[in-house]
C-alpha cells in the first residue's frame, strides 16, 4: 500500500513514524518548503516560541530530559523537529520543495493522483497534514505604502528595524511575542489593536542548574510533570467551558495581572481591555508584551483602520500614522484549511464543494465521499487549552487503524455519511454555553460556524480517536 503525506509539520511526522512502526512502509512525505518543520519552519520572527509547555509539546514517544526551560523557543522546536527526523530515519522519505496542488480519486483504479509543483504521483491513500496554520492572512487594506512591509509568518531579517519607524497591524499570539523585541530596536513603534486580548503571566526563565541536574538524574521526575501539565491544561479548557464559575475564577486571575502590569497606565489599561468573555478568543500568555505597549516610544492606536497612504497608515479619525515599515501580525487563513489544494472525491465531487457551507469531517479526520482520505489537524481539532501534538498522535494512530483494514479487507475505505454527520452535530452541540460562542474569532467561518476548534477536553479526544469502528466505513471493494 503506497501512503502519500502532504506536509512534513508535526502532523505529518506522527503519521509518518505510526505508519513506519505498524509495518506500512512505502510512504512518502511531500513538502512545499525547503525543511521539515511546517508552521516552527515558516513562524521564524523575533521572540517565536509556544507557550505550551514542552513536555507536552513534544511527541509522548520522544520526551527529553534536557530542556533548559518550560516552553521552547522556534530554535528549539526546529531542532526537535530535526532530531526527531533523523532519530527515525524519516529524512529519506520527505521530498522538500514539492509543492501539493491537487489530489484527485480515480474511482476506477481506486486511487488518488497527486499533482506537485514536481509531477505526479499516484497513491493508495492519502494524509493531508497542511494544518490550519500554513497560508498568512495578509489584509487587503485600501491604498499604497510606499516603504517596506512583510508578514510575521514571512519575517524579512535582512531589513534592519534599528532607527525604522514601524508599525505593527494586529495583536494576536504572533505579535504579542514579536513587538517586545521589535520595539527595543525600533526608533518608534506604532501597534494597531483592533480587539484587546486577555494576558496571563509567562516569563519563561531559564530552569536553574540544579533542577536541570536533578531532572537528567531523575528522569521520573519529568514525566511526573508531563502528567501534572496535562491536567493543568485540561483545567484550562476546563474554565472556557464552563465561563460562570471556572471561567470567572481564571479572568479574575487574568484582570488582577493585567491591572498590576499596567498599574501606571490607567488610560492605556482602558484602552486595551477586552470587551468579550475571558476565553472566547486565545487566552494569550506574556509578561512581557503590556509592559511593553506602555513605553515612551511605543504608540497604541485603537482607532479602526481606515486604508493605507504612501507614507503609513491612516486611521478613521484621519490621522496618518508615518511609518517606514509595516509588520502584519494578522495570523493565518485558518477556515481555509488546505485549500487552495484542489481535492477532488468520489463521482468528481470537489472537496471545495462538499465544505460549502463549513469544513466538517469525522473526528476532524474523514470525509464522506473522499475514500482514503484523512486530514490532520483538520476542521474541530484545534485546541485553545492543551496541546496540539496530543492530538496529532491521536489522529496518527487512528488512521494508522483504517488504513491497516484498507491493506487487510478493502480496496478503499469511505466514511458513512449519517455517522459523520452525527459526530458533527455532537460537536457543535457541545459548545453551546462555552465561552467560544460569546465573541468572533478565528475559529469560525463566514457563516459563524465554529470549525477550526475541539470543544472539549484532550483526554476526550484521545478516547474517541482510540479504536476505530470498522462500522463506521464503507468498505470500497
Ligand atoms: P491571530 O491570533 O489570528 O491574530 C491576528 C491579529 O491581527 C488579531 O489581533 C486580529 O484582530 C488582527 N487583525 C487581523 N486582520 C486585521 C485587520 N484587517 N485590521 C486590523 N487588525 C487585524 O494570529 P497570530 O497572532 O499569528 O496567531 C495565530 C495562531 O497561531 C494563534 O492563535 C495560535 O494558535 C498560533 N500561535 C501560537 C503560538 C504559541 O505560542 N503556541 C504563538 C504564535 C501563534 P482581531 O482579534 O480583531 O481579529
Amino acid at each position: 500500500m503506497r501512503v502519500i503525506i502532504v506536509g512534513a509539520g508535526f502532523g505529518g511526522i506522527a503519521a509518518a513514524i505510526e505508519l513506519r512502526r505498524r509495518g506500512i512502509a512505502d510512504v512518502t512525505i511531500l513538502e512545499k518548503a525547503d525543511r521539515p518543520g511546517g508552521t516552527w519552519f515558516h513562524n521564524t520572527y523575533p521572540g517565536a516560541a509556544c507557550d505550551v509547555p514542552s513536555h507536552l509539546y513534544s511527541f509522548s514517544f520522544a520526551q527529553r530530559y534536557d530542556w533548559v526551560r518550560l516552553c521552547p523557543t522556534q530554535p528549539d522546536i526546529s531542532r526537535y523537529v530535526h532530531d526527531v527526523v533523523a532519530e527515525h530515519g524519516l529524512s529519506d522519505m520527505i521530498e522538500t520543495g514539492t509543492h501539493v496542488t491537487a489530489c484527485r480519486w480515480d474511482d476506477a483504479g481506486r486511487r488518488w493522483t497527486v499533482e506537485t509543483s514536481r509531477g505526479e504521483r499516484t497513491a493508495d491513500a492519502v494524509i493531508v497534514a497542511t494544518g490550519q496554520l500554513h497560508q498568512p492572512a495578509t489584509p487587503r487594506l485600501p491604498g499604497e505604502f510606499a516603504g517596506h512591509s512583510f508578514h510575521s509568518a514571512a519575517w524579512d531579517h535582512a531589513y534592519d528595524l534599528r532607527g525604522k519607524r514601524v508599525a505593527v497591524i494586529g495583536t494576536g499570539a504572533s505579535a504579542v511575542q514579536f513587538v517586545p523585541p521589535v520595539a527595543e530596536q525600533a526608533a518608534h513603534t506604532t501597534v494597531f489593536q483592533r480587539t484587546g486580548n486577555w494576558f496571563l503571566p509567562r516569563r519563561n526563565h531559564r530552569y536553574p542548574r540544579a533542577y536541570r541536574m536533578l531532572v537528567r538524574r531523575v528522569p521520573a521526575l519529568q514525566r511526573a510533570r508531563r502528567k501534572g501539565l496535562f491536567w493543568y491544561l485540561e483545567s484550562l479548557t476546563a474554565s472556557i467551558r464552563h465561563p460562570q464559575t471556572l471561567g470567572r475564577l481564571l479572568a479574575i486571575r487574568s484582570r488582577l495581572f493585567m491591572r498590576y502590569q499596567l498599574r501606571a497606565h490607567p488610560e492605556l489599561r482602558e484602552r486595551i481591555w477586552p470587551d468579550y468573555t475571558f476565553g472566547c478568543k486565545r487566552v494569550l500568555f506574556s509578561s512581557f508584551f503590556l509592559p511593553t505597549l506602555a513605553r515612551p516610544d511605543v504608540e497604541v492606536v485603537t482607532e479602526p483602520i481606515e486604508r493605507l497612504a504612501p507614507t503609513g497608515v491612516v486611521t478613521a479619525d484621519g490621522r496618518t500614522h508615518e511609518v517606514d515599515c509595516i509588520i502584519y501580525g494578522t495570523g493565518f487563513r485558518t477556515t481555509d484549511f488546505m485549500f487552495p489544494m484542489e481535492v477532488t472525491g468520489a463521482g468528481g465531487r470537489s472537496l471545495a464543494e462538499a465544505w460549502k457551507g463549513g469544513a466538517h469531517a469525522h473526528l476532524g479526520i474523514a470525509v464522506p465521499g473522499f475514500p482514503s482520505l484523512y486530514v490532520m489537524y483538520g476542521p474541530n481539532t484545534n485546541t485553545s487549552g492543551g496541546s496540539i501534538i496530543t492530538y496529532l498522535e491521536a489522529q496518527a494512530g487512528y488512521i494508522r487503524q483504517a488504513l491497516e483494514l484498507q491493506r487487510d479487507r478493502a480496496a478503499a475505505l469511505s466514511v458513512r455519511p449519517e455517522v459523520e454527520a452525527a459526530s458533527d452535530r455532537e460537536v457543535q452541540a457541545r459548545f453551546a454555553g462555552t465561552a467560544w460562542t460569546r465573541c468572533d474569532s478565528w475559529y469560525r467561518d463566514e457563516s459563524g460556524r465554529i470549525v477550526t476548534n475541539w470543544p472539549g477536553y484532550m483526554r476526550e479526544y484521545l478516547e474517541q480517536t482510540k479504536r476505530l469502528d470498522p462500522g463506521d466505513f464503507e468498505l470500497v471493494s
